[in-house]
């Protein structure tokens, strides 16, 4: 079983008791089985009798894990109890117990093309996914920053990078979509491809070497291109708030490029941006700590169509920790959590391109 690659893992944590505040599920549903102790606990009685893992109990808990990775981030010894519950849905995908929800949904995303359409040739193609297609502000933003830095641009739609059905354990399906989704990149010539989805980002920068697949453009998160044009910024963000991304921090070393660009966009002088920051400097972070997820499932991707209670939960616990709802701006790098938070609470809330093309 997939599990059993996550043995050493799984004794670890599974009497551990150290970071059961990071999961951002068991924060709102004060399950105990939404913690990553009993998450452990309950695959390491799998591993000892496979027939639990049929258990109706088990394969809900396992699907309504919010998959933050803020857990191994954190963790002192990076205890992988995050890359177990992704084992564990594998294989109930695999032994061909996938809830309903799940199988529906898989079989929705399976019936849509995996090729993105491109709207021509181009070195430079910017990917709206589904989430930032329905943010017409986003792809706005973008194009305003583009116009402003007078780079043209390719335009690809649709498509599927496999991204929610490898998180919902449909591993081999994911790795053919996520090939032919590149494969439709290849094919515009691309040499840089620039999205806001972090999700995206994560599968053309990790999922791709773990599956073998080549990619000959660079991926870039639009923060790090948005940062490479240089431009200048004559109206600094006001009060502000970033909201951290789990697949940008969790998955990719805390990738500092939305920090700098929040850095660039706060400064009132040029001379006051600095690239070489550490959390610890940084007093715009949302929330009480640098560790907790605030993005209602991210890192999920598809919680929202899983788990829509769960999420409005997640969404409400953002918006009880803003210190002035009436001045204070959230940002955020995922579209994802920009529709989560418009759609179930009354917080303003702006993705960084939105932030930067306002700073223009
Ligand atoms: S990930 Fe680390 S801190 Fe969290 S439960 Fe496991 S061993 Fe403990």
């Amino acid at each position: 079983m997939n599990i059993d690659k996550f043995e050493e893992d799984i004794k670890k944590c599974r009497f551990c008791f150290m970071c059961r505040h990071l999961s951002a599920v068991g924060n709102v549903t004060f399950r105990e089985a939404d913690t990553p102790r009993i998450r452990s606990s309950m695959i390491w009685g799998v591993m000892l009798d496979k027939s639990k893992l049929s258990n109706a109990d088990f394969i809900d808990t396992i699907y309504s894990c919010d998959m933050s990775a803020a857990c191994r981030f954190h963790c002192v010894n990076h205890w992988d109890e995050n890359g177990a519950v992704l084992a564990a849905r594998r294989d109930i995908v695999e032994a061909g117990l996938a809830p309903k929800d799940v199988s529906k949904l898989s079989k929705k995303i399976l019936s849509s093309p995996a090729a993105a359409s491109v709207s021509g040739p181009s070195d430079i193609v910017y990917y709206a996914d589904a989430d930032t297609m329905a943010l017409p502000g986003e792809m706005e933003a973008f194009d305003k920053i583009a116009k402003k830095s007078k780079i043209k641009y390719a335009t690809a739609t649709g498509g599927d990078c496999g991204k929610a059905l490898k998180v919902m354990g449909y591993w081999q399906q994911a790795k053919e979509r996520l090939g032919e989704f590149v494969d439709s990149l290849t094919a515009a010539k691309a040499k840089t491809v620039v999205v806001s989805s972090p999700y995206v980002y994560d599968a053309l920068v990790n999922d791709t070497a773990e599956f073998g697949i080549k990619l000959s453009a660079k991926p870039m998160h639009v923060s790090e291109f948005i940062l490479a044009q240089k431009l200048k910024f004559p109206r600094a963000a006001g009060e502000v708030y970033y909201l951290e991304s789990d697949y940008l921090k969790n998955y990719n070393s805390n990738l500092k490029f939305p920090r700098q660009l929040l850095s660039r966009l706060k400064a009132s002088s040029p001379a006051e941006f600095t690239t070489d920051i550490l959390d610890e400097e940084i007093p715009y972070m949302f929330g009480t700590n640098n560790e907790e997820s605030y993005t209602c499932g991210e890192g999920a991707v598809v919680f929202a169509q899983l788990r829509p209670q769960i999420v409005k939960k997640m969404a409400k616990y953002v918006e009880a920790r803003v210190g002035n709802p009436k001045a204070d701006v959230l940002i955020t790098a995922s579209p994802y959590t920009k529709i989560q938070l418009s759609k179930n609470t009354k917080v303003k809330v702006l993705t960084l391109t939105e932030l930067a093309a306002g700073c223009l």
